[in-house]
């Protein structure tokens, strides 16, 4: 039967382990997330303050060519039909500069008058972009749009007016950026100091990559990207998570280069910023584990100090026989509050099925009243001592006028008196004597070895105690009583009985509450 239920050692633990995994799951995933969380927050501050750094130094560069180019077109201005020198002067600010791939000097009708390198073969070709012709147009500096050029490359134009003395404009120099190729933005961007995962570009104010380290980028056109979009939609510098140019979730940090109105964007994956919260994950992970296999055990040990009383009481109920079941329910070690009280319960409950099974099978010892032996008992014993030739003393005694107890406080406060009796002899004898309920209110008390001299003193104490002190009725009772012994009244048991219930009865006769003794 007690196999197949779940025993409460296992329910403890049970509980107890469900409580700790779920304590430590909730603990570890929120340290998780909040790592992760600082740890995207963190990405995106470091990117936007880097790409702010690469954004202003491409800035003040450009800021430079163009004065450079400026400072250039002035001796341009000069000598604009003395080719030979166009050409030596293309070269020199091409050199000078190293900023651009090529340089051009185009007159006011867009027609090339020299170029540098002058291989690219384009002096006297009339230029048609919409870069060159804006810059005609308008007569001030400009950083074209990328835009595919004459010679069939992906370029930026950076221009610059020349005008002449008389401040007549003349055309423009422009220098090329070959986008696709080598050039200033490489030596600018290249080297940035992150790893494999992040990268930087720069895109152009439509959001078309201009930069990429990843060249198949360049030139590409993301209208969907919302990094992107952000960055060319705020004109100003930032950060924002979104899905990068490779379609992953990324933290990025973007700043605008004034000058050009390009966007620089520092990114790195989601992926790579927060592998180190996972790694923690897994550290918190393992740091736990010692800590549950401790609980493990402490719990296991607890579960089993208070599983265990409980699981003895219902073992010795399960196998109880009404043998000695009280003293077995007594060796359970009940140490908390509810074993004990079940204890306490179980113990009652069986000494008293004992005692009513002992009664209705006749072997009973005791009054189930009282408490004291019973008339069988004391039969018992004054023919062994019979036999054994014992010498004893014998007090009979009865309550006078119990009678009128019961009629007037009922027989239930009647019962109360018979218990204070008891406990009142038990209290007035030496622990050799022996205490019986003879029958109704009629009581015997056994002294071996005692004359019936002591027994008269000893009787004549409780007589006086009964008499001095309220009883249950709140009133004190008084007692008659008897006292003869043993081999002077009677070899035999009941032939002292019979002197003592004798002089019990002299001392009702007598006038009641008082001790008679044999001579
Ligand atoms: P006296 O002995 O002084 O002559 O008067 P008495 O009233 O005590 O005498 P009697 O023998 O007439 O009455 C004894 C009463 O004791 C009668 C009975 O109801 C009562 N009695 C006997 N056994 C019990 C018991 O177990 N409980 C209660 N409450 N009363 C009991
Ligand atoms: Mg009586
Ligand atoms: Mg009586």
């Amino acid at each position: 039967m007690k196999n197949n239920k779940i025993k409460l050692q296992y329910l403890i633990i049970g509980v107890a382990l469900l409580a700790f995994i779920l304590t430590s799951i909730v603990s570890i995933w929120s340290g998780y997330k909040l790592n992760k969380a600082n740890l995207g927050e963190s990405a995106m501050v470091t990117n936007r303050v880097y790409a702010q750094k690469v954004a202003e130094t491409a800035n003040n560069y450009l800021a430079e060519q163009q004065k450079i180019l400026k400072v250039n077109a002035k001796y341009i201005a000069e000598r604009i039909d003395d080719q030979s020198y166009l050409e030596k002067h293309a070269d020199f600010i091409r050199n000078q500069t190293s900023a651009f791939n090529s340089i051009a000097i185009v007159n006011k009708k867009a027609v090339v008058l020299a170029t540098s390198p002058q291989s690219l073969d384009l002096v006297g070709v009339k230029l048609t972009a919409e870069a060159t012709k804006k810059a005609i147009k308008e007569q001030k500096p400009m950083i074209s749009q990328p835009y595919t050029s004459v010679s069939g490359r992906l370029i930026v134009f950076v221009t610059t007016p020349i005008f002449s003395e008389k401040n007549e404009y003349l055309g423009l120099i422009g220098g090329t950026i070959y986008l696709k190729e080598k050039n200033i933005l490489y030596k600018l961007l290249g080297a940035h100091p992150y790893d494999g995962q992040s990268t930087v570009y720069v895109v152009d104010r439509d959001g078309t990559i201009i930069y990429d380290e990843r060249k198949k980028n360049i030139a590409r056109d993301l209208p969907d990207n919302d990094i992107i979009n952000m960055a060319i939609h705020k004109k100003t510098t930032g950060v924002v998570k979104g899905e990068n140019t490779e379609n992953q979730i990324a933290f990025a940090g973007y700043a605008h280069v004034k000058n050009a109105d390009w966007m620089v964007i520092a990114q790195r994956p989601a992926s790579a910023v927060e592998a180190p919260a996972k790694q923690l994950f897994k550290q918190m992970f393992l740091i736990a584990l010692p800590f549950l296999a401790i609980s493990l055990i402490i719990v296991i040990f607890l579960s089993y100090r208070i599983a265990k009383p409980l699981q003895r009481l219902a073992q010795l109920t399960e196998s109880s026989k009404l043998n000695d079941e009280e003293n077995n329910f007594r060796s359970v070690q009940a140490w908390y509050y509810e074993v004990i009280q079940l204890k306490e319960a179980l113990i009652q409950s069986f000494s008293h099925l004992h005692e009513q099974v002992l009664e209705l099978t006749g072997k009973s010892e005791r009054d189930g009243l009282t408490g004291l032996y019973n008339r069988r008992t004391l039969d018992d014993r004054l023919m062994s001592w019979t036999k054994e030739q014992k010498s004893y003393a014998v007090i009979m005694f009865d309550v006078d006028h119990f009678k009128n107890v019961n009629d007037t406080y009922g027989h239930d406060v009647g019962d109360e008196v018979l218990r204070f009796i008891a406990a009142a002899m038990l209290q007035h004898v030496r622990t050799t004597d022996s205490c019986y309920r003879f029958g109704g209110e009629e009581f015997v008390i056994l002294l071996p070895g005692a004359s019936v001299d002591v027994a008269y003193e000893r009787a004549e104490e409780l007589r006086q105690y009964f008499e001095q002190t309220n009883s249950p009725t709140s009133l004190p009772i008084h007692i008659s009583a008897g006292v003869a012994e043993c081999p002077n009244d009677g070899v035999e048991g009941n032939g002292v009985l019979k002197k003592a219930d004798q002089l019990l009865y002299e001392a009702k006769q007598n006038g009641r509450n008082q001790v008679r003794k044999s001579n």
